[in-house]
């Protein structure tokens, strides 16, 4: 199995130098260590009978032992906070020796807890809108909403890389949209209770397949599941990968439709009409989703209502006036840079082991320096939502993973050799 795909593989990638020139604009410039952790490979097509081979099966964690070196490198150049693997409790992780997961050392955002470089308040009079758990079967709608009201490109799309890797056309059709695309891990775990390696996965490998999507692009901000993270999520997040944490500052409940009596459509509307036409000044980062039709409804609903009420309707990265990918700028055609991969924590192009640890440190300590115990403002959830929450998006998770099982099943016999392939970095020496 291996050598039969490693073969076809390889012919594909004849085809691709041979019968063009390789499109420079795509390439990661050499020096760059976006370069390094996601150099170009053989573009991944979503009629290609081998496109599932090039990423790991979907609905689970994607196992350590076929993670790219240059990833794992690049995780052990970095110091880490001193906080544990916290063990799943039914919603709320809990930590080794009784830590307090909202004091500044753990900062969970399960617990309410926000860094300064958390984003969640978007400013005066600003809606940033976004949707989680893309694409799904749900997700065609909302996106022909979007765009005929002129709105495609002020949405960002947290998607699932599992569910990318089952409707990848799903994807390219936010893209072509011209949505702004970021990351929502691949298996929607919960991101505190997943090794340093388990985090990378999921993180990385859905950054890889949405960069093979949209021309090389890649992601700069993910949303972790449940809201789940901790400092040392987000230390791999941002300083492996250069991501922005993105949470919420008020969640929605639409989640909840359907699950929990108290909350109807018309009940969520209610409520999120009460926002839009309250205080203003720390803008709304409201928590959306396109899982199903009955989300994608509430959003439709209250649309008008956004500018109405004299809010400014922004996707997640304009709203903080901020890049779109990590190495490109402000929409899904701009040029990629030179930019690199976590340029502010980590100034180096080349990955090494040892070399890097005095370097990075301080930068990660800022991380936990900076660390408040704010709770996210205007967020709607106590305890019992959050733990709603939770619940629901794990249902959610468990029938998308349900409905791509057959394909999991499948693909994960002939996923490893695009592991190997990656993790021996043949499609970096194919092409530098
Ligand atoms: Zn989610």
């Amino acid at each position: 199995m291996f050598t039969t795909n490693l073969l076809s593989t390889f012919s594909l990638l004849a085809i691709a130098v041979s019968a063009t020139p390789l499109d420079e604009s795509w390439l990661q410039p050499r020096d760059s260590s976006v370069h390094e952790l996601f150099s170009k490979r053989y573009t991944p097509s979503p009629s290609d009978a081998n496109f599932t081979q090039n990423y790991p099966a979907a609905g689970s964690t994607p196992p350590s032992n076929g993670l790219p070196q240059a990833w794992l490198d690049k995780l052990k150049s970095i110091t880490l906070p001193d906080v544990s693997v916290a063990t799943p409790n039914n919603g709320y992780p809990t930590y080794a020796n009784g830590e307090t997961p909202s004091d500044e050392k753990i900062c969970s955002f399960t617990y309410e807890c926000t860094t300064k470089e958390d984003l969640y308040n978007p400013g005066q009079g600003i809606f940033a809108l976004s949707f989680d758990d893309g694409p799904t079967n749900a997700s065609p709608a909302l996106y022909d909403f979007l765009a005929k009201n002129n709105a495609s490109t002020a949405a960002t799309h947290f998607m699932i890389g599992g569910n990318i890797l089952y409707d990848p056309t799903g994807m390219q059709a936010a893209v072509n949209a011209g949505g702004h695309i970021a990351v929502h891990t691949w298996s929607h775990q919960y991101t505190t209770t997943l090794s340093n390696e388990g985090v990378l996965g999921e993180l990385g490998w859905t950054m890889q397949i949405i960069s093979d999507l949209n021309g090389g692009r890649i992601p700069k901000y993910w949303r972790p599941p449940y809201g789940d993270v901790d400092n040392r999520v987000r230390a791999i997040a941002k300083g492996v990968f250069g991501l922005e944490t993105v949470v919420w500052n008020t969640d929605s409940a639409d989640w909840a439709i359907g699950s929990n009596p108290q909350y109807t459509h018309d009940s969520v509307v209610s409520q999120l009409n009460t926002w839009l036409t309250g205080d203003k000044s720390k803008g709304l980062l409201l928590l959306e989703h396109e899982t199903r039709d009955e989300t994608v409804s509430v959003f439709e609903t209250i649309f008008p209502n956004i500018a109405a009420n004299g809010w400014t309707l922004k996707n997640v990265a304009d709203a903080f006036n901020m890049d779109w990918y990590v190495n490109s700028g402000r929409s899904n055609s701009a040029a990629i840079t030179t930019m690199s991969v976590a340029a502010n924590t980590l100034a180096v192009a080349n990955v090494s082991t040892s070399a890097q640890q005095s370097s990075t440190s301080s930068s990660v300590a800022s991380v936990s320096a900076s660390t408040t115990a704010q709770s996210a403002s205007t967020t709607s959830g106590s305890s019992a939502s959050k733990s709603q929450a939770s619940s629901s998006s794990a249902a959610t998770a468990a029938a998308a993973a349900a409905s791509q099982s057959g394909k999991s099943s499948s693909a994960s016999n002939v996923v490893i050799p695009g592991y190997i392939i990656a993790g021996l970095g043949l499609f970096t020496a194919f092409f530098v």
